[in-house]
């Protein structure tokens, strides 16, 4: 998927856009389809693209390792440079410039003056994903010592007290 940013015509240039999201490594289970929906805009030395992307992902919990399907919706504003330009925008810069915001949001597009919508939204969804991903929020994982998933049920394993409350009510009965 591809958006011609160096032919469009007029300064301003809506995308609506569906596509099958391409595999991805560490997403599971089925694929889903992207929307983009944003708005392209020609600016003096480039282009502006900002809008939305939605889409759902597989995502093994950190906790139980179970696969769950999670709604991805995110905003994202990247500014293009113009084709034929230096292929980084700290190239020819001395090596201790700080770069500033404007010149680290700056993309590239391809050689042939596109925006590859693919890649695109592969890189904001990455960007979005959580470190630490869970199945629901009160997952309770798996037992530590015989692997059973405590969502689905208990094990015969005992598990050593470590809830604070309970040890200071222990520490108050040794007392007496
Ligand atoms: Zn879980
Ligand atoms: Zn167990």
């Amino acid at each position: 998927m591809y958006i011609h940013a160096s032919q469009m015509r007029g300064s301003t240039h809506p995308v609506d856009m569906f596509f099958l999201r391409p595999p991805m490594e560490g997403i599971e289970g089925r694929s889903d389809t992207i929307r983009i929906t944003a708005t392209l805009r020609r600016e003096e030395d480039g282009y502006l693209f900002a809008g939305h992307i939605a889409t759902s992902v597989g995502l093994a919990c950190a906790l139980c390792n179970s696969v769950s399907q999670q709604v991805v919706e995110l905003d994202f504003s990247l500014r293009y440079g113009l084709t034929g330009r230096t292929g980084s925008p700290s190239v020819g810069l001395p090596e201790d410039h700080e770069l500033t915001t404007e010149e680290c949001d700056m993309a590239e597009l391809d050689d042939q003056g596109r925006i590859d919508l693919t890649r695109f939204s592969k890189d904001q969804i990455y960007l979005s994903l959580p470190l630490q991903p869970r199945c629901r929020r009160d997952c309770r994982g798996l037992c530590s010592l015989c692997g059973t998933d405590l969502n689905n049920g208990t094990c015969a394993c005992t598990l050593p007290v470590s809830d604070p409350r309970l040890a200071a009510l222990a520490q108050l009965r040794n007392r007496f």
